[in-house]
């Protein structure tokens, strides 16, 4: 409660040192343990939302914790109705907006994509959303963005961040260790997005303290791997608490700039231009290993960080053939155009010979 407290309390201090001119949307909650699950009418009642909820989950989530969460909230007084998606794409997203006239809140309840549609849901039609994870992959479970597909292609759409995130970590540690090793991925790519968003200056709105406190996410997951790795609660946490900071900086900074530099642009070509990619977080990771590299860092240990908890670090480990990989990277200044970074300042022998040297191809 106390380390919660200690980090609203940086939060207040980030948005008091930002321009005046900046307005900022973060979660006005966030409860992360074990066992919090139980606490959702009492968060709900301290938000002050009136009673009746929708729960947007997957064949899957509903049996880890949905059901569970309806009990909850029933037993709280909520009447909740559910909708169990198959995809996050516009068809979904239109299914869930068609429930808005009866409910007064929505709930995301997953590892990404019935956080993305219930996030977009409720900022099309102005209804608080409640983000509940069920695993640590990427940071949108706290952020403003969702991930929809529109005719195939995933789109980021911009939304509002969760009004609470609640992030139960006894059932996230239950997730397969590949999601917690993508979130890793995911978080220690902050480093080279503020690098990119540094090189790219004022044009981009750069703001320092947006910055420090993402890169210090990413150092605080760096420093403590060998625990994270271990897959414990206590690990899981860490995990958690970064990817929900990552998400705050997005929010302080009013740009995804703090957490997405080239590395994105790259796993963004991937989902974009090929068939079957990998997780966002594990395409992010190897990303950022080349994109640090290419900055003149310390790339071994953003390698041997992602070693450590078994990501992939090279094309045969995340199964990505080399001339793709290499494709990616040259074509990702295809992704955002206006979005500088270090991968539209070097030429295609330099990408090359970075994704050579640092082993990500062979
Ligand atoms: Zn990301």
């Amino acid at each position: 409660m106390l380390e919660e407290s200690l980090l609203n309390g940086l939060y207040c201090y980030l948005i008091m040192q930002t321009k005046p001119a900046r307005s900022m949307v973060l979660p006005r909650m966030v409860v992360t343990g074990p066992g919090v699950l139980e606490q959702i009418p009492a968060i709900i009642a301290e938000l002050d939302i009136p009673e009746r909820g929708l729960i947007v989950c997957d064949t899957n989530t509903l049996d880890i914790a949905g059901n569970q969460v309806i009990d909850y909230l029933e037993a709280g007084g909520h009447p909740m109705q559910k909708v169990e998606i198959k995809g996050a794409n516009i068809d979904e997203l239109e299914r869930v907006e068609a429930f808005s006239e009866n409910i007064d809140f929505l709930v995301g309840l997953g590892g990404g994509r019935p956080i993305d549609i219930a996030k977009q849901a409720g900022f099309n039609k102005n209804i608080p959303f409640i983000s509940i994870p069920t695993a640590a992959s990427h940071d949108g479970f706290g952020s403003a963005r969702a991930s929809i597909r529109r005719d195939g292609l995933k789109t980021s759409m911009q939304a509002v961040p969760p009004i609470a995130v609640v992030a139960d970590t006894e059932i996230i540690s239950k997730a397969p260790k590949r999601l917690l090793a993508a979130g890793v991925g995911d978080i220690i790519s902050n480093q080279t997005a503020v690098l990119d968003w540094k090189l790219a200056g004022q044009k981009a709105d750069y703001s320092e303290y947006a910055a420090a406190l993402s890169e210090m996410a990413a150092e605080l997951v760096e420093n403590d791997i060998s625990k994270v790795a271990t897959g414990k609660e206590e690990g899981v946490r860490l995990v958690v608490k970064a990817l929900i900071s990552s998400g705050v900086a997005m929010s302080i900074a009013g740009t995804s700039r703090p957490a997405s530099g080239g590395e994105h642009k790259f796993s963004h070509w991937l989902d974009s231009n090929y068939d079957s990619p990998a997780l966002h977080g594990e395409q992010c990771g190897l990303g950022s290993i080349v994109t640090m590299y290419l900055h003149g860092g310390d790339w071994e240990r953003i390698r041997d960080t992602l070693l450590a908890v078994d990501a992939p670090v090279n094309s045969k480990r995340i199964g990505i053939a080399n001339d793709v990989i290499l494709k990616a990277f040259i074509n990702s200044k295809e992704i955002r155009p206006q979005r500088l970074t270090i991968l539209d300042r070097v030429s295609d022998r330099e990408i090359e010979e970075a994704a050579l040297v640092t082993g990500v191809i062979s």
